[in-house]
């Protein structure tokens, strides 16, 4: 094989910081690593070159001694040519596997480092959190408005009570794992140094199911259901979300439950229109008590109240109640509630009701235009609109 450069090999240059050399390592060794080029026989023959020149150039002193004498100067192979194999260098030949271990160490606990996804390490298994659970709950507007407490059904996880959540078929019990022989742990060599992984087939517990209880298929848990109590706060709206902390599914090996997220849902309401924390209402009326003015009955969150509208009040008048609207969900003030008066005609109108009208209409014809606020100023304006023309 011909000589090849380590700087080269690790695409770095000669006056690279160690932290360079580091960067490019890691790098490489991640792109050429067998676990990633199962068969490769080049790949394979990389990751060994990339790990020499690392092995030479992370070390200062090695590294010295390779800028001044190349490999002869770390390579005992080719030592007899410069003679400096005996020297104090300390070539291959001098590192045993423990120096590749600490040589390598901390850049494959970063690389490969257990306690992540799944976690489990030598130690055995880790505590995972449990996942969080999402639901959405559908409330009257009237709900939303007062807040209320309810009682939810949310999915959960429970103990199988056939395995008593062991996940073995009643009678049987677990065995030692086949492939690490319970130590939870495989060692994996690629020839030039080990790595110690967590055992994938028992991830780290060094035990297995032999017979998978039925009930749960050996996972030991059953889907199942459990009541939460929700606190809806007044004035929530529409598409808000309620965070319930731990109430979500349960953690495995002593992790912390997930969180429980509820979604809010607001019925819409017959009566009210909400805008923010106000609400509108239409507020249909008589033409008569439009006309005379006079105590209308208008319902509220609160209750009804009766309000006192007043002579001659016009279709599309808008009338406010201070306070009468949506506590504010942080401020808990509330909004107002505005109502938009809508003049109702009568129909069905008896014979005897549309002679009163009609006699009625021609009283107002003599008082001449001064009935009729709203038409004189339309007609006015129609009359401009012609003569412009
Ligand atoms: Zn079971
Ligand atoms: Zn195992």
């Amino acid at each position: 094989m011909a000589e090849e450069n380590y700087y080269e090999v690790l695409g770095v240059e000669r006056g690279a910081s160690q932290d360079d050399i580091k960067k490019a390592y890691r790098r490489l060794a991640m792109k050429y690593h067998p676990d990633r080029n199962p068969g490769d026989k080049a790949a394979e023959e990389k990751f060994k070159q990339i790990g020499e020149a690392y092995a030479v150039l992370s070390d200062e002193q090695k590294r010295a001694a390779y800028d001044r004498f190349g490999k002869a100067g770390v390579d005992p192979s080719a030592a007899g040519a410069g003679g400096f194999g005996q020297g104090g260098f300390g070539g291959f030949s001098g590192m045993n596997s423990g120096d590749f271990q600490s040589a390598f160490g901390d850049i494959f606990s970063d690389l490969f480092g257990g306690g992540r996804g799944r976690g489990a390490g030598p130690q055995g298994p880790q505590p995972m959190r449990g996942n969080d659970v999402s639901y959405t709950l559908e409330v009257s507007f009237e709900d939303a408005a007062h807040g209320r407490k309810m009682d939810i059904r949310v999915p959960a996880w429970d103990e199988c009570t056939s395995c008593h959540g062991t996940g073995c078929r009643p009678g049987t019990s677990k065995k030692t794992c086949p492939t690490c022989h319970g130590a939870g742990v495989v060692r994996m060599s690629n020839g030039l140094f080990q790595v110690q992984q967590t055992c994938p087939q028992c991830h780290g517990t060094g035990e297995v199911i032999a017979d998978p209880c039925p009930d749960c298929s050996g996972t030991g848990f059953k889907r199942s259901a459990k009541v939460v109590e929700v606190n809806i706060p007044a004035g929530i709206n529409d598409g808000q979300r309620i965070r319930m902390s731990g109430k979500g599914e349960p953690g495995t090996n002593g992790g912390p439950a997930g969180d429980l997220f509820i979604e809010i849902r607001v019925r819409p309401s017959d009566i009210f229109e909400r805008d923010g924390d106000d609400l509108h209402m239409q507020l249909p009326i008589s033409f008569v008590t439009a006309a005379l003015g006079g105590e209308v009955t208008v319902p509220t969150l609160d209750g009804e109240s009766r309000i006192t509208l007043p002579e001659g009040t016009q279709s599309g008048k808008t009338f406010r109640l201070r306070g009468k609207g949506i506590a504010n969900l942080r401020t808990h003030q509330p909004g107002d509630l505005y109502l938009h008066i809508e003049i109702e005609t009568p129909v069905n109108l008896s014979d005897k009701q549309k002679k009163m009208l009609r006699d009625f209409d021609a009283s107002l014809k003599e008082g001449g235009d001064k009935h009729n606020p709203k038409s004189q100023g339309f007609f006015d304006k129609v009359k401009n609109f012609f003569q412009k023309k």
